[in-house]
């Protein structure tokens, strides 16, 4: 697959991989939402009005130059003076996404702002979110109101009765901003479905972000071995195929797979998660990094839970729409649904915010046979195994189980397997 470059791939296609990936993530449906960027020369390239957007090409993408004029084969999208607006007020802007996603359209239509203090990533990549009030679709009114909140330095903009309007330095940075949010407005829907979501303070989050990753030295010699190349190809698709599955976003997520002793590769930090390629990956060595590369922030506590746990060849660090809910109210997650997940899960306990940090020892204390995989408070859920397609098979079917329950919740209270079937259950297939 391409990666997406924002700096070198024309507006036109850039904007076609991106309204792709929101049209099958399930952020827009076929007629509604619309994408723009603006080039150096400050002509806006976007999506037509009422053209299928799961079928949109190159070629159907608008230009509207700078002295207003308008080429292309259809009509611009009607919103296209919002986007307009906004890049008038905030030169520094350079994309613009609006669409109407179910769970900010929720928040839109109960007049609410999702509260990103729930996860520090979606607060950083978020930042400050403004509310606009209702005005006509299209209108000159609805681009007044939104610009007004954009002149107010906040990248995110809440439409009310409507939906949501995001900008960004690129359309990468500004995809990550739109998907994150929809992630952190999900979590605190299927939160509240469960429970009463817990909030971090600033300084929490402020802490997460200070944490001085211990970065490795970086080694001289580097080599590239078959076998490691293999796992390169192994974590780049499993992370494609989490992101593809709703088990990833751009903004968050760790994959990392044994190599030999307790050398290992990991996925970098500051990728977006669904374009990484082969060469984004990072090899550990006797300690070191692959130079020139800064691996996760989590690098730390994949090093240490291989160093002592000799069964663990792959871990995944994530969040997942449904196990978030889970980690952000501090519920615990009843896995004695059925008997798939409690043979591949056993109990999934929670750890506290703070817990994966380096130098931080809870987790690594708690990971076990017994124990793959423990959720993070208001931050991820953590799934260890030994090859890697298991250890993901291991996180979907937390995620569905997760799913279930909370899906359950406004049905009656979970009657679990009771213990002489828990029993059953692992003198069959765990001894
Ligand atoms: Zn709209």
């Amino acid at each position: 697959m391409r990666k997406l470059n924002t700096k070198w791939m024309h507006p036109r296609d850039q904007i076609i991989m991106i309204i792709d990936k929101i049209y099958k993530g399930g952020l827009t449906t076929t007629s509604g939402g619309n994408i723009s960027v603006i080039d150096d020369d400050g002509d806006v390239w976007v999506t037509p009005s009422a053209i299928d957007k799961g079928t949109l090409r190159a070629s159907d993408i608008i230009c509207v130059r700078k002295d207003g004029s308008i080429e292309g084969r259809h009509k611009p999208s009607s919103e296209y003076p919002f986007h307009i607006a906004i890049y008038n007020c905030r030169p520094e802007i350079k994309a613009v996404i609006h669409a109407h996603p179910p769970a900010l359209v929720s928040f839109s239509i109960v007049r609410k702002i999702p509260d990103t203090n729930v996860l520090p990533q979606a607060k950083n990549v978020c930042g400050p979110i403004g509310y606009a009030p209702y005005a006509l679709p299209g209108s000159n009114d609805l681009g007044d109101v939104i610009a007004e909140e954009f002149k107010k330095g906040v990248n995110a903009v809440i439409m009310e009765n409507h939906g949501t309007v995001v900008g960004g330095s690129d359309l990468s940075d500004t995809y990550q901003r739109f998907e994150t949010m929809e992630f952190c407005a999900r979590t605190l829907i299927n939160g509240s479905t469960i429970g009463n979501p817990n909030y971090l303070t600033d300084e929490q989050i402020e802490q997460f972000e200070n944490q001085i990753p211990r970065l490795l030295p970086e080694m001289k010699d580097v080599s590239y071995p078959s076998d490691e190349r293999e796992i390169r190809e192994q974590i780049r698709k499993i992370v494609h195929r989490a992101c593809d599955q709703g088990l990833m976003i751009s903004s968050y997520g760790t994959v990392s797979v044994r190599w030999k002793g307790d050398d290992f590769l990991i996925t970098p930090t500051n990728v977006a998660r669904w374009d990484i390629q082969l060469k984004d990956i990072v090899q550990i060595k006797d300690g070191k990094r692959e130079p020139g590369k800064i691996p996760s922030r989590s690098t730390w506590l994949h090093q240490e839970i291989y160093r002592r746990n000799p069964h663990v060849n792959s871990i995944i660090l994530t969040q997942t729409p449904y196990l978030m809910a889970y980690s952000v109210t501090g519920e615990k997650i009843d896995v004695r649904t059925i008997p798939e997940s409690w043979i591949f899960l056993q109990d999934i306990p929670n750890m506290p915010f703070g817990s994966h940090f380096a130098g931080e020892e809870a987790i690594l204390e708690t990971i076990s046979d017994n124990t793959p995989a423990v959720i993070i408070n208001n931050d991820s859920v953590l799934v260890t195994g030994d090859k890697l397609l298991g250890t993901f098979d291991r996180l979907e079917v937390a995620e569905f189980s997760a799913k279930s329950l909370t899906m359950g919740a406004s049905l009656g209270k979970l009657i679990p397997i009771n213990d002489e079937q828990v029993e059953d259950l692992r003198k069959k297939f765990l001894t």
